[in-house]
């Protein structure tokens, strides 16, 4: 990281759920100068390759700067007026279910508080469902499941103060550095810190690893249902903390019998000998951090592979103490934020639940608001099959790019042709999903616009402006503000500013809430413009006259109606035999220097420079036996389509196994939209994509 000037901006990173703090200066040649800010707890000044580079994707060239109604430039008051008219059209002939919302994780709170609130509260569907589903929608399910509430009981601290730090799912190296800085700084500090990595793959992160389990895809559920019955075999269950504060352990340990060493390596693939190891480093370590990310939660038995990790941690009483517990981590800087504002279509505003009559009650009271939802909303991948087969007429993508990031991508496309009404707001001029709009709303970026984000630990921070806004881009929130005041919805969307907006949620998340709910920041409430403006990084909770608390549930006090923490069953399921034709399994997931779509990182040539184009990674047996050699160009297809990239001849992958990056898109490079391949299969209790486990073959092309 470089000094920073005197006249820098504090601000947040736009890329990972890590929620690095960034101190960012505009210099008069319209240049930008990026360094860690050493205040900010998350990072204390640390960044990684994509954070250090933000000030390289700042420039205006293809921008979207200028509303557009059929391609052809237009005032904002006629795309506003557009965008209104045919959702009350579409609303007044079909119902309020008939028009849809699909935001991102990359909007900040105040756009996705306000969003949430006209669907639920004044259009009346919960049809508001967010890219966020394909990253953290199986840990949001599985807390709700054990917790009641969609609680991440620890902090980074705990990372660090773990003496076993258990890996799952996770190219932290690579997805969230600057964590996993803070963990090689902490095993440096102490050598005796014993890292496990649960993986089906090789990656920068198993390179740190103590001991790598290169499980076959999708088998993790069967390895913490073996964990689990070793822990009580071995005597370690806390029988205090179990009977005083949970339920529903007798039903979960029934469920483990039979689940032995030789059964789990059987089931995984593992080597007796490593799970034993394994089982054995975690029965020894008290400070054991279970950390989980996409190749958990993007998979068809997601929520229970959550809740398989979590029953570990519930039996040991191994939560909410310095060092210990479950930890999701989430991919999106905003994912959290969107969480708690109910930016998700099966929940409310401020972790109230759509199904409870009580939570509806206050919400809409307090919105002062004609309708509320009263029943969950159509989860992403239903929400575009619903778009394909016309069930939604309007529709309006904020921020995403679906065509190019939703599994069955091609199906996708052909559903963002068919719909009768499609605006996107967005910053960039051109995305796969952006040439199917009838209206086109340009949307201010990162360092443009104000608001907060909430990253993994909890921590809500500022995002800064410290540019102008570009041509007549405008921050999201205004601008499904202006649509609401011109649909008829005036006084309940009339805020000054995103500290108002900041200010009404804040309120919102204390009413009536005598910690019978978890998020509060009603503490944060009645501050004034400049308090928010100079708002520190702040962990939620923060309820109005009460002691904060950085970590949840060391002494129980769980959010479920018994206020007991639940084991919950699972049950270890064999993935499906692949079809002759399909003889792979493939992967999909990121590079180091790129991020989603790469219509930012994409404008760096030193974060190009890292990987320049699209690959697959295969086995060198599996090469050899398609005649495929090192750089070749290969096919790799499915039922659903084909991509053409460079292979990555390395024994990284197991026999058998593909792996290929989400990156690039027809935007970017001809014929490798990844997720075209990808079957729209999705974990039954989450509604999350399974991005991670699709059928597949190879050919040199
Ligand atoms: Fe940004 Fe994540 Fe890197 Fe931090 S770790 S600088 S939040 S991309």
């Amino acid at each position: 990281t470089v000094p920073a000037a005197a006249n820098a901006v504090a601000t947040t990173c736009a890329y990972c759920g890590v929620g690095c703090g960034v101190l960012a200066t505009a210099h008069r040649d319209g240049t930008v100068s990026i360094a860690g800010d050493p205040t900010h707890p998350s990072n204390f000044g640390r960044l990684c390759s994509k954070g250090s580079a933000l000030g390289e994707t700042v420039g205006l060239e293809d921008r979207l700067l200028h509303p557009e109604i059929g391609g052809r430039r237009v005032s904002w008051d006629a795309a506003l007026d557009a965008v209104a008219d045919a959702f009350g059209r579409t609303v007044a002939e079909h119902g309020p279910d008939s028009v849809a919302l699909y935001v991102s994780g990359q909007l900040l709170t105040e756009d996705y508080y306000v969003a949430n609130k006209l669907m639920k509260g004044f259009i009346g569907t919960a049809n508001i469902d967010t890219n966020s589903r394909l990253c953290m929608a199986s840990s949001v399910a599985g807390h709700r499941r054990a917790f009641g509430t969609d609680t991440v009981p620890g902090t980074y601290e705990d990372l660090e103060a773990a003496d076993l730090l258990v890996l799952v799912g996770s190219n932290m190296a690579w997805c969230h550095p600057v964590i996993f800085q803070r963990i090689a700084a902490a095993k440096a500090a102490r050598p005796e810190v014993r890292i496990v990595v649960v993986d089906p793959r090789a990656t920068a992160t198993t390179v740190a690893a103590d001991l790598h389990l290169k499980l076959k895809p999708d088998t993790d559920v069967a390895l913490f249902t073996g964990l689990l019955k070793h822990l009580a075999d071995a005597a370690l269950t806390d029988t205090g903390y179990v009977e005083a504060h949970t339920e529903g352990w007798h039903a979960a340990l029934a469920n483990v019998a039979g689940w032995t060493v030789d059964r789990v390596a059987e089931e995984t693939g593992l080597a007796p000998s490593d799970v034993a190891a394994f089982f054995a480093m975690v029965a020894a370590t008290e400070r054991t951090v279970t950390v989980y990310s996409q190749g958990v939660n993007q998979s068809a038995c997601g929520t229970d592979k959550v809740n398989a990790i979590i029953n570990t941690h519930l039996l040991t009483g191994r939560i909410g103490r310095v060092g210990t517990g479950p930890f999701s981590i989430t991919g999106q800087p905003n994912a959290m934020g969107g969480r708690e504002v109910g930016g998700l279509a099966n929940m409310l505003a401020c972790h109230m639940d759509i199904e409870d009559a009580a939570h509806r009650r206050i919400v809409k009271s307090f919105w002062n608001a004609p309708v509320i939802a009263d029943k969950a909303g159509l989860k992403a991948v239903e929400l575009f099959d619903a778009v394909h087969d016309g069930r939604i007429k309007a529709l309006w993508v904020m921020a995403t790019n679906p065509a190019d990031s939703l599994p069955d991508a091609g199906r996708v496309e052909e559903a963002l042709k068919r719909v009768p009404f499609l605006a996107v707001s967005d910053v960039v001029a051109a995305t796969d999903t952006l040439r199917h709009a009838h209206v086109k709303l340009p949307a201010a970026g990162w360092g443009e616009k104000d608001g907060t984000v909430t990253n993994s630990e909890r921590r809500i921070s500022r995002q800064r402006a410290f540019l102008p806004l570009p041509g007549e881009a405008r921050p999201d929130w205004q601008i499904v503000a202006d649509v609401a005041q011109r649909m008829g919805f005036g006084e309940a969307f009339a805020w000054s500013g995103p500290h108002e907006v900041f200010d009404e949620y804040a309120r919102l998340s204390g009413a009536q809430n005598d910690d019978s709910r978890d998020f509060d920041i009603s503490g944060l409430a009645g501050k004034g413009e400049a308090a928010y403006a100079d708002m520190a990084p702040v962990q939620w909770p923060v309820r109005a006259g009460g002691a904060p608390a950085t970590r949840f549930f060391a002494k129980g006090g769980f959010y479920t109606p018994s206020r007991r923490g639940r084991f919950v069953v699972t049950v270890p399921q064999t993935p499906a035999a692949k079809p002759r034709r399909f003889p792979f399994t493939l992967n999909t997931g990121r590079v180091r220097d790129h991020w989603h779509t790469m219509t930012r990182t994409g404008r760096s040539q030193r974060l190009s420079a890292h990987m320049g184009e699209p690959f697959v990674e295969i086995h060198p047996s599996d090469a050899a036996a398609h005649g495929i050699g090192a750089a070749d160009l290969v096919a790799v297809s499915s039922p659903r389509g084909a991509v053409v990239v460079r292979a990555l001849v390395t024994d990284r992958v197991d026999e058998g196994a593909l792996f290929v990056p989400m990156h690039w898109t027809d935007q970017t490079s001809a014929n490798a939209r990844v997720d075209r391949l990808v079957e729209a299969k999705v974990d039954p209790v989450s509604g999350q994509p399974a991005l991670k486990f699709s059928v597949a073959r190879v050919e040199r092309f």
